[in-house]
């Protein structure tokens, strides 16, 4: 999608600190990090939110928790855990329209959240 800030990232339109690339996904540390470590995942292919997914799309989606899953074992998380969050729509942020996961870690984090 021509306009979208996500889209451009994973095209190099845009520069980011990129951390994993393959033919689905892309995956790119965060430019407000909210943690010791904060990357984003995200598809190539454009969708918009949660609350667009397709059926045909659940595949993609597990390949996106699979390679975030990965990334945080690479960045040391893998005994202390991390937090795996989408932000879907308004009420819950989410302020870049190109559905993303957000990986954070290293510290700890309340719950519920604010
Ligand atoms: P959300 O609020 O869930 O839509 O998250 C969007 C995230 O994208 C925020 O955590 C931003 O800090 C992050 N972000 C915005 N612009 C960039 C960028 N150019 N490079 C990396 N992360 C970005
Ligand atoms: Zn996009």
């Amino acid at each position: 999608m021509s306009d979208c800030l996500f889209c451009k990232i994973i095209t190099g339109e845009i520069p980011s600190k990129k951390i994993y690339e393959d033919e689905d996904v892309f995956a790119f540390y965060d430019i407000a990090p909210q943690a010791p470590i904060h990357f984003l995942v995200v598809p190539k292919t454009h969708i918009a939110h949660v609350m667009d997914l397709k059926e045909n799309q659940v595949e993609l989606m597990g390949k996106m928790l699979f390679c975030a899953q990965n990334i945080a074992k690479d960045l040391g998380l893998e005994n202390s855990g991390a937090r795996f969050v989408f932000n879907c729509k308004e009420s819950a942020g989410q302020t870049v329209w190109h559905i993303h996961l957000h990986v954070l870690g290293g510290r700890d984090f309340e719950w519920p959240p604010g």
